[in-house]
């Protein structure tokens, strides 16, 4: 009989004993791997707004996101030594309302009975349209019109298609060195003007305008990679530099190439020399800031950087 009753008392020690271990088990292992706690957590990002088509859209964090994009897509990031640098900007025609979301993971309480929490956040940010300015009518030459009417219309499909293609590329570091302009002078055409052309065509500036005669030496804006360098019809001679990330500058209507291609420059140094190539009514340099196919305003672009830069 007492026998018995001790086999019953250690049944039920043995019991006590499955149930913490079973019960360990799933506060430990299980939840740390299958229960994800998800809340919405302002991160508190400082953004300068309001944003219009074009604008970059530069800020930092030191809290470690994932999945962090801008009308979902991607921020390129530039990570620094406490915090990380987010770059992105709207399209020169963008109509939609920007917003920012993303993840940042967390620990909650202390091990072993942490679980990861993912907090999410979706930021609208400030947004304001572009002013309705009057279009310009481009005085552009009959004999430089010719070149680039109807006639070349498939042959600027394809061109168009080739730099589409090489703006598609997100290799490369973003590195943190400062840029600055291409050449010191006055602009002569503000980015997103609107303008038509002598056939009717019309679109607002995806670039800055700035006063340079045939010869003056031009300079790269930024860090990176000179990725393609020729002529095409309206461009005429033209430089496209990947600074990294999905972010590049390109330079337009040149007379003068002084930089091979997959040659690697430094801002400041020089790359060409300024001309009246391709679609223009006289020389100059048409400047891009382009952001995963995005066309920016680059000089709003190099301000905002260089608050974030170190040279
Ligand atoms: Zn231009």
């Amino acid at each position: 009989m007492q026998m018995i009753v001790k086999v019953q008392n250690l049944m039920a020690d043995l019991s006590i004993l499955f149930v913490v271990l079973f019960l360990l088990v799933i506060f430990i292992v299980f939840p740390r791997y299958s229960i994800v706690q998800e809340e919405w957590v302002n991160p508190h990002i400082k953004f300068k707004g309001p944003y219009s088509p074009g604008d970059p859209i530069i800020f930092s964090s030191n809290l470690s996101f994932e999945h962090i994009a801008l009308n979902g897509i991607p921020f390129s990031q530039s990570p620094r030594k406490k915090e990380t640098v987010y770059v992105g900007g709207l399209e020169v025609s963008s109509k939609e309302i920007p917003h920012i979301s993303g993840y940042f993971a967390s620990e909650s309480s202390w091990w072993p009975f942490s679980h990861p929490k993912l907090k999410y956040f979706v930021i609208p940010l400030p947004f304001a349209q572009l002013p309705s300015l009057p279009s310009v009518k481009l005085k552009i030459k009959k004999s430089t019109w010719e070149k680039m009417d109807e006639k070349f219309d498939e042959q600027k499909k394809e061109e168009r298609k080739l730099m589409r293609s090489l703006l598609k590329k997100v290799d490369g570091a973003l590195g943190s060195t400062c840029w600055q302009m291409p050449v010191s002078s006055m602009i002569v055409s503000k980015f997103a003007s609107p303008r038509t052309l002598p056939n009717g065509i019309s679109y607002r500036h995806t670039g800055l305008d700035l006063r340079a005669r045939t010869g003056a030496e031009i300079l790269a804006a930024g860090p990176g990679q000179v990725i393609f360098r020729d002529h095409m019809i309206v461009p005429g001679n033209n430089i496209l530099i990947n600074h990294g990330e999905g972010l590049f500058s390109r330079y337009l209507h040149l007379s003068k190439f002084e930089v091979s291609l997959q040659d690697i420059v430094q801002p400041g140094e020089p790359i060409a020399k300024a001309g009246a190539t391709g679609r223009v009514e006289a020389a100059h340099l048409h400047w891009e800031v382009v952001w995963k196919g995005r066309r920016l305003n680059p000089q709003k672009f190099t301000e905002d950087w260089n608050l974030y830069c170190q040279n």
